[in-house]
């Protein structure tokens, strides 16, 4: 059953549309990621959502109420901001207990209700400091407290993590996803990191130009990508141009000089098609063995995994090979690389975006 909805929401500043038709559907309970590159509209989307911006055309519906022209505050919506917009001179309490005053809630409750909020956030024992005596990661959760102390029916996040360091970053994902499991509020999160969006995500809606171009759960968009440019945003990809041929063994695509059999969806014999294969399904063999040929360009060192590109008759190809302590294939040697039927993509040819 849906909670939130969006039908055929629009958004022009001026003459410009910022964001298209834009239907989506948010189950109670779900965390949904609108991911996108930069200018595509995720932000205007949760601001509409939020009531900061109004919409040109279209309806929001909340739990069967039309709120496409409340107000703000009369939403009730938790919202979270990259800038977690504290109040410096109030305590970490006094923070997260601003907004049950607003709402007029007893002195006891609201004590009651902002240690359990701190507790979630682990900072229960914090609550005297102010802003300035925290880090960056606790002032986050601080905001994240303070939106979820009212109990809002939805809770909004604009790129809540995108100030903190890359390691205390991965950190709060999980810890963001954690608590959202714990509570249960239904969640829109704007991001565009695409490891962030499929990390803590139910489903994740891909944006591009003010447009949605793929709503899946977070494992369906990095698998079946809708499009070239999904396939490249979300993770790394090889593309390469292919022909769908039928011969009689039937349905089979040509790349290069390889014929491979053809993986769903189907395409029509003679369409120019994408071969989409992600370079930690390629498989390194030892030289003369493999699919094709391949010679190392570079290889770089990521930890867990070794990046190589590697030259080969259907074109440079990207591959991931997991780290187990072994020295990695000097620059120039002769390998051989392989994949399994199933690791094959297809993706119509002419599937490109504006930012594409
Ligand atoms: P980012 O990741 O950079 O924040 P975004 O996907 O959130 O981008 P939006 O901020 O929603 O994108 O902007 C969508 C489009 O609307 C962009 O082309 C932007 O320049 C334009 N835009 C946003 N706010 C305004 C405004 N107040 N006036 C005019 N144009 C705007």
């Amino acid at each position: 059953m849906s909670f939130l909805q969006l039908h055929e929401v629009c958004k022009n500043y001026g003459a410009t549309p910022a964001v298209s038709s834009l239907n989506l559907s948010v189950d109670k309970g779900e965390f949904i990621s609108l991911l996108g590159p930069s200018g595509c509209g995720k932000t205007t989307t949760l601001q509409m959502i939020a009531g900061i911006e109004a919409v040109t055309a279209g309806r929001i519906v909340l739990d069967g109420q039309d709120i496409t022209h409340t107000k703000t505050h009369q939403r009730g919506l938790g919202i979270v901001f990259q800038t977690y917009a504290l109040f410096p001179h109030m305590t970490v309490a006094d923070n997260v207990s601003f907004g049950l005053e607003m709402r007029r809630c007893p002195v006891a409750e609201r004590r009651e209700r902002v240690q359990a909020a701190l507790a979630l956030v682990h900072l229960d024992q914090h609550g005297q400091r102010y802003p300035r005596e925290l880090s960056g990661g606790q002032r986050q959760r601080v905001a994240l407290a303070r939106a979820l102390v009212i109990e809002p029916p939805v809770l909004l996040l604009d790129e809540p993590l995108s100030n903190l360091d890359a390691k205390l970053r991965e950190e709060m994902q999980f810890e963001l996803r954690r608590i959202q499991r714990r509570v249960g509020t239904t969640t829109v999160m704007v991001t565009h990191d695409q490891s962030e969006a499929l990390s803590v995500s139910d489903r994740v809606v891909v944006m591009e130009a003010g447009r949605i171009t793929q709503v899946a759960d977070p494992l369906a968009v990095y698998e079946h990508p809708g499009n070239r440019f999904i396939a490249t945003f979300v993770g790394k990809a090889n593309l390469l141009p292919g022909t769908v041929l039928e011969d009689e063994a039937g349905l089979a695509v040509q790349v290069g000089a390889l014929r491979l059999p053809l993986p769903g969806p189907v395409f029509a014999a003679g369409s120019a098609v994408l071969i989409g294969l992600r370079p930690e399904k390629l498989q390194l063999r030892p030289a003369g063995q493999g699919r094709v040929p391949g010679r190392v360009e570079e290889c770089f060192f990521l930890g867990s995994q070794w990046l190589y590109r590697l030259a080969t008759p259907l074109g440079e190809l990207m591959l991931l090979a997991p780290n187990d302590g072994s020295a990695a294939l000097n620059v120039g040697s002769e390998a051989g690389v392989d994949w399994p039927d199933h690791a094959l993509r297809l993706l119509p040819a002419d599937s490109h975006s504006a930012r594409a």
